[in-house]
């Protein structure tokens, strides 16, 4: 069986960052710190996390008084800051910086008199973040190019849109393109707002299944960028396109006739799941693997200041 192995896939520098503060709030003042919802939608990785110490609340409610939250990558609305605020907890932000940037572009419509339409997936927790921003109403959800095309809006000339941050690049680029069609003077960025990491995992696996019989992205059901790399291989032709948690979870049945397998990883699944995958299949076939040239990635973001190794040194 020969692999090729996407390049980039896994960890973004907003997962890397959102582990890295809960890591170092446990390090600074003990377990228990509670982490509203999945610090990044992997249960590995949260597993692990738990296991130092840290415990996962889906609701404000459940953090007792007197106790440190942090709040998961995937941001969250006004609403739950101000409950944090009053509550008087003290609050660690794992917000990625890219989604909080999402935050900033739509007060600055809401403030300029725009309807925002926010591109996103119903339920996922950044679109409820991002939903929170604003008042009720202040902004409408966009799932599909149907909905852009039905959808109503009071002033057409006062309407901007925002993106999710891990949607299919392809699919945005529709349901953006029928919102210009119908709000010609519609206000937004440039392309979108989908991250740097979901742009380049989306081509990787492009590069990968373009030639694979079947595609294994290692993430989590709940993972929105890795169901994108599933979506996108399968675009690609590539009906074998499966999500794999773990090795455990390979259908060896399907893989029998496979022998060229693109793997990939989605941005919160960690290298260590790929290469106990690789391992679990370095057992059952004769592999090769190749790693295809791919985008070059050197995005970091700095933690929260209190939480570096120089606050903790001054
Ligand atoms: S996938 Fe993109 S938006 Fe989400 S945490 Fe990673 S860099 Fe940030």
């Amino acid at each position: 069986m020969e692999i090729l192995l996407a390049n980039p896939r896994g960890f973004c520098a907003g997962v890397d960052r959102a582990i890295e503060i809960v890591e170092r709030a446990l390090e600074l003042f003990g377990a228990p710190i509670y982490v509203r919802h999945e610090v990044v939608h992997n249960r590995f990785v949260v597993d692990r996390l738990a296991g130092l110490g840290a415990i996962f609340v889906e609701k404000l409610d459940d953090v007792p008084d007197d106790n440190t939250v942090i709040f998961s990558a995937h941001g969250v609305s006004q609403s739950v800051r101000k409950a944090g605020r009053q509550r008087g907890l003290k609050v660690f932000d794992a917000t990625c910086p890219l989604v909080s940037k999402v935050h900033r572009e739509a007060e600055r419509h809401y403030r300029l008199g725009n309807k925002v339409i926010l591109i996103g997936h119903d339920g996922h927790p950044e679109v409820i973040g991002t939903m929170g921003q604003l008042p009720e109403d202040a902004m409408v959800l966009v799932q599909n190019v149907e909905e852009a095309e039905n959808i109503a809006i009071e002033d057409p000339d006062r309407v901007a849109f925002i993106t999710q941050t891990t949607l299919s690049v392809d699919d945005t680029v529709e349901i953006i393109a029928a919102l210009k069609r119908r709000f010609p003077n519609i206000m937004g960025p440039k392309k979108e707002d989908i991250c740097y990491a979901t742009t380049n995992r989306q081509e990787a696996v492009k590069a990968v299944a373009a030639g694979a019989d079947a595609v294994i992205v290692v993430g989590a059901p709940n993972s929105s960028n890795s169901q994108r790399l599933v979506e996108v291989a399968r675009n690609l032709g590539c009906s074998k396109a499966m999500l794999v948690q773990r090795a455990a979870d390979l259908d060896w049945a399907v893989l029998e006739d496979v022998r060229r397998l693109g793997i990939t990883a989605g941005a919160s699944a960690p290298e260590i799941l790929v290469e106990e995958i690789i391992a679990a299949l370095q057992n059952h076939f004769d592999i090769t693997i190749e790693r295809p040239d791919g985008a070059t990635e050197n995005v970091f973001f700095k933690l929260p200041k209190i939480l570096t190794r120089e606050a903790e040194a001054s």
